[in-house]
Formats: C-alpha cells, structure tokens, sequence
C-alpha cells in the first residue's frame, strides 16, 4: 500500500495548480456573479490534455487513469469548483459513455473530437419528473423508418447550451421500465434537438446548467449508443465512474475552502494575537484537516481500484458521500473562521460553501448514495 502520488502524479498536480492559480483564479469572482460559463478556457485546458485525461491517446486523449484525473478535478475544483464540475460532466459522463459502450465509429466520430478538447460534450439523464427515480424517464424513442425519433426533455444538464455532442436517454420501451432504456448520441444543431431553461443557482454559478427539448427529433441507428434496453444499466455503470470525480470536486472545493481559513486566520487579531493562537480555531482547523485527508483517501481509494478495473460501486459511493458532506462542513466551518467577512463576497469562503453544496445532490444525491451502499453492504452480509 502507498500513499504517496508517484513524480509524474505530483508533477501533474503541480502544473494543473500553476494552471488555475494564473488562468481561473483572477475571474473567479467576476464568473460567478455573471454567471458567465468561461468556454475561452476549453483550448487551455486542451493544450494541458485536461479534456480526456482518461482515454486512451489514441483518440486524443492523455492515456492516464482515475487517480490522475480526480487530481486533474480536484486541483480545478480548489480554485473554482465551476470549471471541476465542467470538466467532470464532460470526461467522466459523456465522452467515457462513449468511450466505453461506443461502437468504433462513434468513438472515431465523436470521442476523438471530445477527448482532445475540441469539442464539449454533455450527459442528459434527469428529467423534470425523474431525478432520483432516473428509471422513470418520459423521454421516448420510437422506431420509424430504420431510425428513432425522440420525444421529451431533459433538465439539470451541464453544458445543455454549449455541448458539442449529447448523450441522452429515452425510453424505447416503457412495459420494460429500465431495461426499456436506450442511450443516443445528438449533435448541437439536429432539428428538434434544442437547448431551453438556463439555471440561475446557488453555486457552481459559472458551470452551465439548462434544460434540452426533443421535439421529433429523428435520429439514426447510427447514434444508438450501446445496445436497446441497456441505456440504464449503462448509466448507471458510468455514474460509478462519475461518482469519483464529485468526491474531487468536493475534496477540491474543500481544499480551498480549508486553505483561504488558514491564511485568514494568521491575518487577522483580536484580543492582540492571530485567532489562530485560540484553541477553538486550531480544533476546528484540524477537524477540517483530518476530514479533507479522509475523504481525498476514500477518493483515491476507489480511483485506484477502478484502475485496476475493479467494480466500484460501494467504493464510489463511499467517497463521493463522504467527500460532499464533509465539504459542505469543512466549508461552513471555513466561513465560522472569517466571522462577519466569512459572509461577504470579499473573502472566498462563502463562495466555496455555495458550491460544495451541489456535491450533496448531483449525481445522486446524499440519499441515494446511502441506498446503494446498503444495498451493497447488505448483499455480502445476507450472503
Ligand atoms: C448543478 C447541477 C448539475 C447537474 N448536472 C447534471 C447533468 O449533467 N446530467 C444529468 O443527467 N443530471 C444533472 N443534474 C441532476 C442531478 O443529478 C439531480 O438533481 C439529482 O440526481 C437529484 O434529482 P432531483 O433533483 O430530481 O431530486 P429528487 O429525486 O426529486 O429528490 C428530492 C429529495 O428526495 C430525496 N429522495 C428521492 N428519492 C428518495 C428515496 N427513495 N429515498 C430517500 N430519499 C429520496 C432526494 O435524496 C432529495 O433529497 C445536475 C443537477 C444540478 C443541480
């Protein structure tokens, strides 16, 4: 067992930090007010092979694995956790969707473009009427001269604007319930394909959340992704993946969170000492500490087993649960830390606590990661 990030990792970490501290770190504020979604950094963040660090280079990608790319997001998410989340939806949600049900034309025609950065990809699965519940989708494919047209919505959908390239799901059979489930792929521009509602939100302000709109959209069998009837399954296969870079966009946000309160709290005297010399901020800075550590370890941990291709859906869970409710804490604890300015827009902290929040809730929320956990736990213990 090492706990230790190899040269090549930490050289890694190290350019990505360099990275945001010079490009995202001087607009982080005026993106959030704004809610302005920075597409000028794609080609950055391309140049550095942050757009599809997980594939293989072959389609353009870094050829790296989980341990690496939770580094990649949870170093962007400890400066804003906007571009974490941005980078996450598309790697680990569309274009591995792709990557790992494709057929080789779908992953010629829309993973290399992905994975290289040029283009933006989102990953539709939430509709307005199922969230949680991601079974009961109303979004229908019907068959209709060797293609599908689609009929329904999407919302919630990071990128629904900006992407290139949009995996979604409808239900092409509903006597099947999820097993009547099939992924397609939709390019910006189709007819009947249209982005609707953009999110005005808590955090995450300069991520883009918004709705997408099928209205008879025809699509050809050439755009079905995976086999009919095994889109849910698929999805759900994929968000254990995803899971892994929420707990970085958690760990992340906490990171930098934790170290805005360490720094505030040298600066600033009260009772004529720094209020980090009182034993109440030095508890809380080591409660935060401890619980960033253990959340990056869970993190890691279910990072490394999916590289070595392990199922990891309890390990998933696990982090990315943990991971989003310390953050949350760590956060809060954060804004404890600055007292009156911790509620101001002058300091990070407020701005860290608004983001680490969506932690708790995308991808499924705090609730549902401890359904599967049981689930899983349940089903060694009852043998
Ligand atoms: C900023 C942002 C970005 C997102 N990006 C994407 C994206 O790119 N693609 C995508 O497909 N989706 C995306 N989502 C959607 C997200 O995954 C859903 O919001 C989430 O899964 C919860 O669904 P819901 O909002 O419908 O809540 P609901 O399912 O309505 O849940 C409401 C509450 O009920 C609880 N609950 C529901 N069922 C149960 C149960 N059985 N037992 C106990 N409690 C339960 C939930 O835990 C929650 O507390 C995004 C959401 C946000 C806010």
């Amino acid at each position: 067992m090492d706990f230790e990030l190899n040269d090549e990792q930490r050289q890694m970490k190290m350019s990505v930090r360099e990275f945001a501290e010079r490009e995202i770190a001087p607009h982080v504020m005026e993106w959030d007010e704004a809610q302005h979604f920075p597409i000028e950094l794609r080609p950055k963040l391309a140049e550095l092979g942050l757009m599809g660090v997980i594939f293989p280079e072959e389609f353009g990608g870094a050829g790296l694995g989980y341990v690496e790319y939770a580094t990649v997001i949870e170093e962007l998410s400890r400066v804003d956790g906007s571009v974490g989340i941005s980078v996450a939806a598309h790697t680990s949600l569309c274009s591995n969707h792709i990557y790992q049900f494709g057929t080789e034309e779908q992953k010629q025609k829309y993973l290399a473009p992905l994975a290289s950065g040029e283009h933006l990809g989102a990953w539709g699965l939430t509709e307005p009427g199922s969230g949680s519940d991601a079974s009961s989708t109303r979004t229908t494919a019907v068959r209709k001269d060797g293609g599908w047209v689609v009929n329904g919505s999407k919302n919630f959908i990071t990128h629904a604007i900006a992407a290139d390239t949009c995996v979604a799901f409808a239900s092409t059979d509903r006597t099947k319930k999820s097993r009547g489930i099939t992924g397609f792929i939709f390019e910006k521009g189709m007819k009947g394909f249209a982005p609707a509602k953009k999110e005005n939100k808590l955090g995450l302000r300069a991520s883009e959340t918004a709705s997408v709109v099928f209205e008879d959209c025809c699509v050809s069998d050439r755009n079905r992704l995976g086999r009919e009837g095994e889109g849910f399954a698929n999805a759900m296969e994929i968000l254990d993946g995803g899971r892994i870079s929420i707990a970085a966009l958690a760990v992340g946000i906490a990171q930098g969170a934790y170290e805005s309160a360490i720094r505030y709290s040298g600066e600033r005297q009260q009772f004529g000492k720094p209020i980090r010399e009182f034993q109440a901020i030095q508890f809380k800075l080591a409660d935060m500490a401890t619980q960033i550590d253990a959340a990056r370890l869970l993190m890691y941990r279910a990072a490394a087993l999916k590289d070595q291709g392990k199922k990891t859906t309890k390990e998933s869970s696990m982090a990315k649960l943990f991971a989003s409710e310390i953050s949350v804490r760590v956060c809060e604890e954060a804004i404890q830390i600055h007292g009156g300015y911790g509620y101001t827009k002058d300091y990070p902290a407020e701005k860290y606590w608004r983001d680490s929040k969506l932690c708790t809730i995308g991808e499924g929320t705090s609730e549902i990661q401890r359904m599967i956990i049981a689930r899983e736990i349940l089903k060694v213990a009852n043998g």
